[in-house]
């Protein structure tokens, strides 16, 4: 069984490659090959971690939820090495506690280097 973590990974991975169209919580599950339950939970801690949101949408009759990545990167490549994908502190992790996103360094680190990476691409596309 795939550790949490991995699967938050994938799902915020594949969330992200969605860009500004996000996607619909039944699409997405079907693609994670997850339950709604299973879908829901990891969904859920994404949320709390501020690394998605949700917004209501009427889809076929039915309420649903499609997600966003809040933050948007330009490749999927720039995020694979996210710090959280191997971080042991994970299922301690969210908005609310003392171990949170806001406050991580390692997080802070990965995002001023890859904001560093997006500048230096986007200088030498300009030149
Ligand atoms: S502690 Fe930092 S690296 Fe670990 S899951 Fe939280 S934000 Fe990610």
């Amino acid at each position: 069984m795939p550790r949490k973590s991995d699967t938050a990974h994938q799902m915020l991975t594949l969330i992200m490659s969605m860009g500004n169209d996000g996607i619909l919580q039944s699409e997405l599950w079907k693609k994670m090959n997850a339950d709604s339950r299973e879908g829901s939970r990891t969904i859920i801690r994404l949320e709390k971690k501020g690394l998605i949101e949700r917004k209501k949408e009427l889809h076929e009759g039915r309420w649903t939820y499609r997600v966003f990545a809040k933050r948007k990167l330009s490749t999927i490549d720039s995020i694979l090495n996210v710090p959280c994908a191997a971080c042991d502190l994970e299922n301690r992790c969210s908005e609310a506690s003392s171990i949170s996103p806001d406050k991580c360094l390692k997080l802070t680190e990965w995002l001023l280097n890859l904001e560093k990476k997006k500048q230096e691409i986007s200088v030498s596309e300009n030149k």
